[in-house]
């Protein structure tokens, strides 16, 4: 199964692709997470993202096609792979295609953006292995640590409220023309992201196998 998560920052794309990932064990595939770790090992990538990320803008299409081509070339993903955070834009979403990769469902979790401010000044982020939380819909059982892992939570340099509203410019521009996109080629599913964590997950499982 081929799946591709849309929706704004701080939808829930993350914390649900963990959960498919988990159901039908095939890999999460976080471009966020990616640039991210590129950012910390202060590789070549990384340098050249860390401006755009801490601004709120997205990353040049064609840096991040590269590094979704190059993961996708990996074993882990021949039973199946979850995108979660890509294509964001058209161009990345017709570089896919271009790829050959065929598409079995386009998950998309919408939400409306001051559910979005709220959630993303409230979202926790784990400085290891990237897990979410939320102050108040989602804590961590071990306070400012890591459920999983046990390193420390902290805010992302981009959950500041001034950047927050950049991405949300950022991701009505340029990826909610995806969800036409995806719609023409029939793999669309919506889903209502202002349900509880737990009911989007069955909405999104029932999405899936129908
Ligand atoms: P995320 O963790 O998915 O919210 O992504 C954080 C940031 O990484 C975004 O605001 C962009 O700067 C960059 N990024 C992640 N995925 C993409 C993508 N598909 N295209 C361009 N930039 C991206």
């Amino acid at each position: 199964m081929n799946i591709i998560m849309l929706g704004a920052p701080g939808a829930g794309k993350g914390t649900q692709a963990e959960f498919i990932s988990d159901r039908y064990n095939i890999p999460q595939i976080s471009t966020g997470n990616i640039i991210r770790e590129a950012l910390s090992n202060g590789s070549e990538i990384g340098k050249e993202a860390k401006s755009y990320i801490e601004s709120g803008a997205l990353v040049p299409d064609s840096v991040v096609i590269e590094m979704v081509r190059q993961r996708l070339r990996q074993d882990d993903t021949k039973n199946g792979f979850i995108l979660d955070g890509f294509p964001r834009t058209v161009p990345q979403a017709k570089a896919l295609e271009d790829m050959g990769v065929a598409i079995d469902k386009v998950i998309d979790i919408e939400v409306a953006d001051e559910i979005i401010l709220e959630r993303l000044s409230g979202r926790r982020t784990c400085s290891s292995c990237g897990a979410t939380f939320h102050i108040s819909n989602n804590p961590s059982s071990k306070g400012n640590l890591c459920d999983k892992c046990g390193a420390e939570l902290t805010i992302r340099k981009d959950d500041k409220p001034e950047t927050i509203a950049q991405r949300l410019r950022v991701y009505h521009e340029q990826t909610e023309p995806l969800k036409d996109f995806y719609e023409k080629h029939g793999a669309l599913q919506i889903i209502d992201g202002k349900l509880s964590i737990e009911k989007a997950t069955s909405a999104i499982m029932e999405a899936l196998e129908a």
